[in-house]
């Protein structure tokens, strides 16, 4: 495995594999490495010859009162483990390089990042697409990977390569999740035990509304009732519950089977979590 930390060289390299004919998968991250991304990984495995993950916090997707300066950041362990699964080539941009001082073109996202998080957090998805079609950009890979953990990042980024004609396949994984139903996420880690606790009934109110819509209860009425779920649990402020198309997160007027979602946005304590399925 070789950690990379100079773009330009990274990029030379993977440039010639490609000319071999070596198919290239990519997974970025922000590290702090979990089961949810080693998921991410073993697929890109399974559909390229030579595997490159990102590991870099990026500052243009969090907001002035984000928790970026909080973000755990585990860059050793998270070595041996991307070690442990023979990843080929890890990409670790300095901050500075990667975002020079006269950085000045950013993408901007449009009706995807209206709903959601998106007006929870103004300007994060720009920030998101700009830095993967950054990376994108170096590493130039055939497929990548994305969680669907983060379903509405998916989308724009799927949107962003359709949009913008990269010749990349952009595959989704499925949600990893700890014993008890919780999403794995590395803000997790900033949880106190007692929050830990209660961050598991955030899975648990997806289970029993998506139970709800297969007895045809009214969408309406679902969402308050999961609304009414998590309002009562201490320690807790909802941003936003959804139910909305799979397809492109629109108002769903009535249920479709396999093609509706159900998301949710919670803060616990000061860790904001989020979490969905598709029903
Ligand atoms: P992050 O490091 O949080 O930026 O996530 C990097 C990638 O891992 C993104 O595509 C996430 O959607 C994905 N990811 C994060 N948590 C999970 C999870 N629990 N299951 C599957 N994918 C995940």
């Amino acid at each position: 495995m070789r950690v990379v930390s100079n773009a330009l060289s990274l990029q030379k390299t993977l440039l010639k594999l490609k000319q071999k004919g070596q198919r290239i998968g990519f997974v970025p991250t922000m590290g702090c490495l979990h089961e949810g991304h080693l998921s991410l990984i073993k697929m890109a495995q399974k559909k390229s010859d030579v595997v490159v993950v990102s590991i870099f916090v990026n500052p243009l997707q969090f907001g002035p009162h984000e928790d970026f300066a909080q973000y755990p950041q585990t860059l050793q362990s998270d070595l041996l483990k991307l070690k442990a699964l023979k990843v080929d080539y890890v990409l670790t941009p300095q901050t500075d390089s990667f975002y020079p001082q006269n950085f000045q073109t950013q993408v901007h996202v449009g009706e995807l990042a209206d709903v959601m998080c998106g007006p929870f957090r103004p300007g994060h998805f720009d920030g998101v697409a700009t830095v993967v079609l950054k990376l994108f950009q170096i590493v130039q890979p055939d497929i990548a990977v994305f969680g669907k953990k983060d379903y509405q990042q998916y989308l724009v980024v799927k949107q962003m390569a359709k949009d913008f004609n990269l010749p990349i396949q952009i595959f989704g994984a499925p949600t990893v999740r700890e014993k008890d139903g919780l999403a794995m996420s590395s803000r997790n880690l900033r949880l106190s035990v007692q929050q830990r606790e209660i961050a598991q009934h955030l899975s648990e109110t997806l289970f029993v509304a998506k139970s709800q819509l297969s007895k045809k209860v009214q969408i309406d009425l679902v969402k308050k009732n999961m609304w009414a779920q998590l309002t009562n649990l201490p320690q807790c402020k909802v941003e936003y519950v959804e139910i909305c198309s799979a397809l492109d997160l629109s108002p769903l007027k009535k249920y479709v089977p396999k093609q509706s979602l159900i998301a949710l946005a919670v803060r616990v304590g000061t860790v904001r979590l989020i979490d969905n399925i598709i029903v």
